[in-house]
């Protein structure tokens, strides 16, 4: 959500192509207005106005689903006036949020029936899940340090430069210190030895990004969990993993069954996703499930009882239009939509489809490479993403490439990678569902256009002047952005 400031002119007025037909006088733009209109208008007035939005897919900058089937489209619209926080009235979607994790903690190989009891909770996405199990982990470490007798005011998380934007807020909104692992150019994940280096007695986790947001590469969690092992017996600490597996979290199961980065491996206490990334669920839902109920500290759970039974929630947020609580709860339209997914797709279709997901992706890789101009930095396995830099003797950026690729509707991010390997810039593209081979072709037979109008105005004259008119320049594009 954007912060919006208030307009210097609040007379300013709206003006409606086809709502004229309902209404003649115009509707102001930033006051309520005084009266009502009809609602036939009301709906012809926005979604003109929505038009105008870019186009979600031909939006490659976002992991976020754009397409679910019709049937799903109708039980979201059926769920919609459901608020989640009323788990009693709505027991049925309740069940349904409860075997979503349960089905997910299974995906993730969570130690079921024995001594342990895995917990999950529906969230809004993987950035509240994070906020979560960031304070479960905090939490966790401060009981510890005061039963020792030791300070607890100083707590750090060890993740790689890499890292998604959400821990940051996580640092700064709990205050929790981040020890940043940086990359270096051609590593782009964070080093399993620099960031066991890195831990120390307040360390509260080790985050390992399982499918880094940059290039969609997998980071070694076993490796991580071998030397973080070794590290435990020398020092007495018992410093837990964190798999921040928003994206990779619904490949690896399918792809790479044998590849061990979720709880497995013993120090995996948590593990999030995002259902609306390859859960194939539109914006609003994500998971994050616990290894055992004792990971989770008890007094982090609310017990709310005046809207019917004792229910224990674990959440940020306490209305939810659609979603989300605590153990047995999420959200009412995108927890019937995962669940949807769930039973319509089985490890089957999720497996079909993330595989045509990685076949579109490498043919989208070969096109890139066949126009000579790139260099492919993502790696065949891992998340389906496409992240491309130009080879160090061109005469452009990615950012004129990113600029100028919107002439064709596409949105396509470029960015700088994070310390230390600043100096490479790229553009990234996300193979989502909806992203079939032939705008794979239509989106390299675009970038050649704009490649070769570049080379013609050099050719022209080879003057920087036209050059630069012709390219028009983005400057202070510094950070990561419209990257999610
Ligand atoms: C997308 C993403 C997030 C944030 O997830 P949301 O579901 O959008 O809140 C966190 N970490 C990683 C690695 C991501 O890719």
């Amino acid at each position: 959500m954007v912060v919006s400031s208030t307009a210097n002119d609040p007379g300013e007025s709206l003006h409606a192509t086809f709502g004229s037909r309902y209404v003649r006088s115009s509707l102001p733009r930033f006051k309520l207005p005084e009266n009502s209109i009809p609602r036939e208008a009301a709906y012809q007035i926005i979604s003109d106005e929505l038009m105008l939005d870019g186009n979600p897919r031909l939006n490659l900058a976002s992991f976020v689903t754009t397409w679910m089937e019709p049937e799903c489209d109708r039980l979201i619209m059926s769920a919609i006036n459901k608020n989640y926080v009323d788990m009693d009235e709505y027991p049925v979607t309740t069940e349904l949020q409860n075997r979503c994790v349960n089905m997910i903690a299974h995906l993730f190989n969570a130690p079921i029936g024995g001594k342990e009891t895995a917990v999950g909770v529906g969230t809004v996405g993987s950035s509240e899940a994070i906020m979560l199990a960031g304070l479960a982990f905090k939490r966790k470490w401060q009981n510890k340090r005061k039963a020792e007798g030791k300070p607890y005011d100083k707590p750090n998380i060890v993740v790689g430069a890499n890292l998604q934007v959400c821990w940051e807020k996580f640092a700064r909104y709990f205050e929790v210190e981040l020890k940043e692992v940086n990359l270096r150019e051609g590593l782009y994940i964070m080093d399993p030895v620099n960031a066991v280096e890195m831990v120390d007695g307040n360390t509260i986790c080790v985050v390992a990004t399982f499918g880094s947001t940059l290039t969609g590469e997998f980071e070694d969690v076993k490796k991580i969990n071998e030397l973080l092992v070794e590290k435990n017996k020398e020092t007495g600490w018992d410093t837990p993993i964190h798999v921040d597996a928003a994206s990779g979290g619904f490949i690896a199961p399918f792809l790479y069954p044998e590849l061990e980065w979720d709880f497995r491996l013993p120090l995996v206490k948590s593990i999030n996703v995002s259902g609306h990334k390859y859960g194939l669920v539109y914006a609003g839902v994500g998971w994050v499930v616990w290894r055992n109920k004792d990971d989770l500290p008890e007094e982090l759970i609310f017990h709310i009882n005046y809207l019917g039974a004792d229910q224990p929630t674990f959440t940020l947020n306490f209305s939810k239009g659609n979603i989300h609580r605590f153990l047995i709860l999420a959200g009412s339209s995108q927890i019937i939509a995962q669940y949807y997914q769930f039973i319509r797709l089985g490890f089957e279709g999720y497996k079909d489809i993330i595989v045509n997901c990685m076949d579109n992706a490498k043919s989208l890789r070969q096109g890139i490479e066949e126009t000579g101009k790139f260099e492919v930095l993502s790696k065949d396995s891992g998340v389906p993403v496409v992240a491309f830099a130009l080879k160090s003797t061109s005469e452009h950026t990615v950012f004129e490439i990113s600029e100028n690729m919107r002439r064709f509707g596409w949105i396509i991010p470029a960015y700088t990678m994070p310390p230390d390997a600043e100096h490479v810039a790229v553009l990234r593209v996300v193979i989502r569902e909806d992203f079939c081979r032939s705008l794979a072709e239509r989106l390299v037979s675009d970038l050649r256009k704009v490649l070769v109008d570049a080379e013609g105005v050099q050719a022209d004259d080879g003057g920087s002047e036209k050059k630069a008119k012709y390219w028009r320049r983005v400057v202070d594009r510094k950070k990561t952005s419209g990257v999610c």
